[in-house]
């Protein structure tokens, strides 16, 4: 009996599809697999602008290169939006060394964390080592005072979903400078949040506290991170570091826009990816493929000759890394100086593999929809339709727009860790059937929001 009725359930919600759905979804595969231009997209974006921190002028080609992208591809609107932003640069100098007590050196491949004061000149002390921040946090004064704090803490490889382990760590990035400044450090050196073994330092954003005094942060490879851990168990020894990097005055920059004007125009659907990259590598999986999977579907969906009902609106947001001033201006701008009626908002920015599915950010009936479009995504291998994250740039809209459901495009996630935010997140590393497959995924569920909501 329960076998029969879940027969049935089945076939109920397979019927809410119409033959015409799944030949429509079915086009949209075969362009992006067969006449797709998402991967020489991420190509011309890696390798003619490649890395663009906001406030860098790499950040402004990239807004140019946007802008040029959506106006070759005709749709109907294209435009700029002004926020301002933060500018940090790396700077010049970064460098760093284990002094062994014997003396020898051994040079360490280290990134500063983005927004980190500089060291003025060499800085070197003793290194205390704590395997978490919670370690740290526990530890005396005494024992931080005037040194150098490692902390060593590493991603669960025993996570399944590596964005979990990843948010694990995030605190001692987010505040291991905070936290070992308290206890008098003169600076702070953290593991990469990698997952693998390597020499590929992770940087990413960090905080400060206008009441503790702010001092250099950096994160080492885990490869290094491994060895000086090795290093402090049979000894101890002295670490040695240089950065100049520093913030500068904020500028005027930009989020590209461009839409297909829907049937009812002020019904607006907002999807996109971040613009803005770290300053290292290309920002290829981070958020390069965000850019061009969304950038792509609504290339196919025009392409296809599609009418929307609503007005599908592309957003490359700027400054998701270091301050999110894209997605905040935007939610801002649309409330202040709009009518719209924002029905939905959807972001990738979890890099450009093989797609899993979609989470939602909803109430229960808004995912309910969500789920009942899994039976058509089963012959594209996509499984998972469940509640979960949206995305940084569309989360300010949850506060300007009550009730609006955030939904996040979900690809596999085992190798995400591998690149984010290191120099090896670059074109090379992302594979053009796997960044297809998530670029028909997004313009297949963006037509199936647009017809059921
Ligand atoms: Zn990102």
């Amino acid at each position: 009996m329960k076998f029969l009725l879940s027969i049935i359930i089945g076939l109920l919600t397979t019927l809410s599809f119409s033959q015409n759905d799944s030949i429509f979804i079915r086009s949209i595969y075969n362009t992006a697999l067969s006449e797709g231009k998402a991967y020489e997209d991420l190509r011309s974006l890696c390798k003619d602008i490649g890395a663009r921190i906001t406030g860098s002028a790499e950040a402004e080609m990239a807004i140019e290169w946007g802008k040029r992208r959506m106006e070759s591809y005709g749709f109907d609107k294209v435009y700029l939006q002004e926020i301002r932003v933060p500018h940090w640069e790396r700077g010049t100098k970064e460098a760093g060394w284990i002094r062994m007590k014997n003396g020898s050196l051994v040079k360490v491949n280290l990134l500063a964390l983005g927004g980190s004061t500089g060291t003025s000149g060499r800085m070197e002390s003793e290194v205390i080592g704590f395997s978490s921040l919670q370690e740290l946090k526990d530890a005396p004064k005494s024992m931080v005072e005037g040194r150098i704090v490692f902390i060593n803490q590493k991603m669960n490889e025993q996570q399944i979903q590596t964005f979990k382990a990843y948010g694990g760590c995030y605190p001692v990035r987010g505040m291991g400078a905070v936290e070992a400044s308290k206890k008098g450090a003169k600076a702070v050196i953290i593991r990469s949040l990698g997952m693998p073994i390597d020499e590929h330092p992770h940087t990413g954003t960090m905080h400060y506290e206008d009441s503790v005094t702010k001092i250099p942060a950096a994160a080492i490879s885990t490869e290094d991170a491994e060895l000086l851990e090795q290093i402090l168990t049979n000894g101890s020894a002295e670490f040695i570091l240089e950065m100049d990097c520093r913030d500068y005055p904020e500028v005027t920059s930009y989020n590209v826009i461009g839409e297909l004007t829907g049937k009812n125009p002020d019904n607006i659907i907002t999807f996109g990816g971040h613009l803005d990259s770290w300053d290292t590598g290309e920002g290829a999986h981070d958020d390069g493929a965000g850019i061009v999977h969304t950038l792509e579907a609504l290339r196919i969906l025009k392409e296809l000759n599609y009418r929307p009902n609503n007005t599908l609106r592309l957003v490359f947001f700027m400054n998701e890394e270091n301050g999110n001033r894209g997605g905040k201006g935007y939610a801002k701008w649309t409330k202040e100086q709009t009518n719209e009626n924002h029905i939905l908002a959807l972001e990738s920015d979890r890099g450009g593999f093989a797609p899993r599915g979609f989470s939602m950010d909803g109430t229960d009936a808004q995912i309910m929809m969500l789920a009942s479009f899994a039976p058509i995504f089963k012959e594209y291998d996509l499984h998972i339709f469940e509640k979960g994250y949206g995305g940084v740039d569309i989360s300010p809209l949850k506060h300007t727009f009550e009730g609006i459901p955030l939904v996040g495009f979900v690809p596999d996630s085992q190798r995400y860790f591998d690149f984010h935010h290191a120099p090896s997140d670059v074109f090379e590393n992302v594979n053009k059937r796997e960044l297809e497959l998530g670029c028909a995924a997004i313009a297949s569920i963006l037509y199936l929001f647009d017809q059921n909501l």
